[in-house]
């Protein structure tokens, strides 16, 4: 037993080694891909679900990496986050898509929203709030086409500091919305308190609709509650008709998922809201 424990041990260090070797690999990377401006929005639509409508997008950000081709924000978003690198990175992500949805609404004359997601870091950090103004005013776009994404995780701890921020960030005339509800534990007795436009509705609860009883009465919950609160839901991860029939029938208006696209590149994009017919 002794044994065995000491080679878990060693398996672990040398895990933990690789992990942290991985990292710092992709910390130096990151530098350099930031200088080197190899970063891409990506956009998803949402749709109003009751008649096809396009409604907004979301821009998810991708690395196009000289040699390893698009990466996930999924693997250096993280060391983004740890390294303080996001705070650059999330400047850049806000400053781009803001000029994107002037690209956008002039070319569709439209008053589309587009989301940005904004990491743990950018929301404590005190110029969150210029470098957003500063991106509005130069792109010269309605501040309401911009939606700033934030996970329930950012605001637990100081709730009154969490509150502060959210209602300077909101007084630019932005729209909020909760990313990812009901995976991390927000106090609902706060929700109210909070300057928040929409609820987006985690994938996880969405997925296994409709076999799954459980997932579907804390979605059918969490869109009631929403509505209470007069906030709009967005659910996630809307990957077929029966997430959508169940959807409709219990009054969430707009989805995002692969079934009416997969994020996609702004000249793509662009054609698929000028041919498609969403469903
Ligand atoms: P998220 O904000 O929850 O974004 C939704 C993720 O779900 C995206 O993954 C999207 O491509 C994926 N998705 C959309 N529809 C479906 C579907 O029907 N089925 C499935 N299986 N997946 C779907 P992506 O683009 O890989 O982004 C992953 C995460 O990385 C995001 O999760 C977000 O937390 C983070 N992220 C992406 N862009 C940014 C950014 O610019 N800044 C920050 N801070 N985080 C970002
Ligand atoms: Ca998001
Ligand atoms: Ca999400
Ligand atoms: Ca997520």
């Amino acid at each position: 037993a002794k044994a065995a424990g000491r080679n878990t041990h060693y398996f672990f260090t040398d895990d933990l080694d690789k992990e942290v070797q991985e990292s710092l690999i992709i910390e130096t990377e990151l530098r350099e891909a930031i200088k080197e401006q190899q970063f891409v929005l990506y956009y998803q639509p949402q749709v109003n679900l009751a008649d096809g409508e396009l409604f907004g997008f979301e821009a998810l950000i991708r690395w196009n990496h000289p040699t390893k081709g698009m990466v996930s924000p999924a693997v250096f978003i993280p060391v983004a986050e740890q390294s303080g690198l996001i705070v650059a990175l999330g400047e850049w992500v806000i400053d781009e898509a803001s000029h994107f949805i002037a690209r956008l609404n002039k070319e569709f004359n439209k008053n589309y929203t587009v989301a940005v997601n904004l990491s743990a870091r950018q929301f404590k950090d005190k110029n969150i709030v210029s470098i957003i103004k500063d991106s509005i005013t130069k792109a010269r776009i309605n501040s309401h086409w911009l939606d700033i994404e934030i996970t329930e995780s950012m605001l637990m701890g100081d709730i009154n500091e969490a509150l502060k921020q959210l209602d300077e960030i909101k007084s630019l005339g932005v729209q909020m919305s909760i990313d990812d509800f009901g995976t991390g534990y927000s106090s609902l007795s706060y929700l109210k308190k909070f300057p928040v436009d929409t609820l987006k509705v985690d994938r996880a609860f969405i997925r296994d609709i409709p076999d799954d009883k459980d997932d579907m009465a804390i979605s059918d919950a969490i869109i009631a509650m929403a509505h209470k609160l007069n906030m709009q839901v967005i659910a996630e991860g809307v990957e077929t008709a029966e997430h959508v029939e169940f959807l409709v029938r219990n009054n969430c208006q707009i989805g995002q998922g692969y079934l009416f696209s997969q994020p996609l590149p702004e000249a793509e994009l662009f054609s698929f809201i000028k041919t498609e017919k969403i469903y």
